[in-house]
């Protein structure tokens, strides 16, 4: 039988009603660890999944909460911890885009990005650093817990008509840094994952037709679109003590695309 590397562990998956969120709340679960589906509108899908884990062995709750929202962040780790008894591991996975030229952007979609992909992760990380902090260690895990913030390979190559959204990357990126540099030395182990062009629907555009599929692949040297359990495989390793000594790192999930691939004629 299987080990499962995150046993009696909890974790709280931000944004995890679909996409690379949802992935890794399963993958999460598979490995043992109790999971709290964070929604912020879509509650069947999140019930769906609460359902679908339950069925297989596996622990979890549904808790709607929008990351931006002070208060709803504060109340999604009490009903967490009052659950499960504590929180483990956070995933930072959150995040929406509102494209548009920068001339057209308005300030909202300017701050309404910001808000939910940077300052949703400065709240989450917050609440689950003081948790970390009031239970202390565990025979559960080396450390005394884990964060992993969903970046995108857009911390580091600029997007001309995203810029609210590479800004925010970036900022995940820095903000990753300054927090693991922070709070190393209690044993919270924090790190970022950077996926590529993941098949999921904030993305349907670049998948939809075999055309567009064709033009990203280009961007990708390994050549094949990702799948949400791309990432959520390397969730699962960096929340295990498997990757105990990884810390304050981005892991690129992305065939490649980070690697210039304009280049990869000679330029
Ligand atoms: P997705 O749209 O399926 O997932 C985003 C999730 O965040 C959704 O479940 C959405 O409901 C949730 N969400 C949005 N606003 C929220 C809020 N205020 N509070 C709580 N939840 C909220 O898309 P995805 O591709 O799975 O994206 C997940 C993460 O991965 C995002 O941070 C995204 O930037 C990042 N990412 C995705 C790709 C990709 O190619 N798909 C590439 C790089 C980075």
């Amino acid at each position: 039988m299987k080990i499962q590397r995150l046993k009696g562990q909890s974790a709280i998956i931000t944004g995890s009603s679909s996409g690379i969120g949802e992935a890794i709340a399963i993958e999460l679960a598979v490995e043992g660890a109790k999971v709290v589906i964070n929604y912020s509108h879509s509650e069947k899908a999140a019930f769906d999944i609460v359902r679908g884990i339950k069925k297989n062995g596996g622990e979890a709750i549904a808790i709607k909460a929008d990351v931006s929202n002070e208060n709803d962040v504060k109340d999604m780790f009490k009903e967490a911890i009052s659950t499960f008894g504590t929180i483990d591991i956070l995933v930072n996975n959150a995040g929406i885009q509102k494209d548009a030229s920068i001339t057209e952007m308005s300030l909202n979609d300017w701050k309404l990005v910001l808000d939910i992909n940077l300052t949703g992760q400065f709240l989450c990380s917050r609440e689950a650093i003081k948790e970390y902090r009031r239970r202390g260690l565990t025979e559960t895990s080396c450390a005394l817990g884990k964060i992993i913030c969903m970046s995108s390979v857009h911390e580091i190559i600029p997007w001309s008509g995203h810029v609210n959204y590479s800004s925010s990357k970036g900022g995940v990126s820095m903000f990753m840094k300054s927090m693991a540099q922070e709070v190393g030395r209690d044993k919270i182990r924090v790190n970022a994952i950077a996926p590529g062009a993941i098949k999921t629907r904030i993305n349907k555009e670049i998948w939809a037709t075999k055309e567009a599929e064709q033009k990203v692949l280009e961007l990708i040297p390994y050549n094949r679109l990702g799948e949400a359990k791309d990432v959520a495989k390397v969730a699962a390793w960096l929340a295990s003590d498997e990757s105990d000594y990884i810390h304050g790192t981005t892991i690129f999930v992305d065939g490649g695309m980070a690697l210039y691939p304009g280049f990869v004629d000679n330029g």
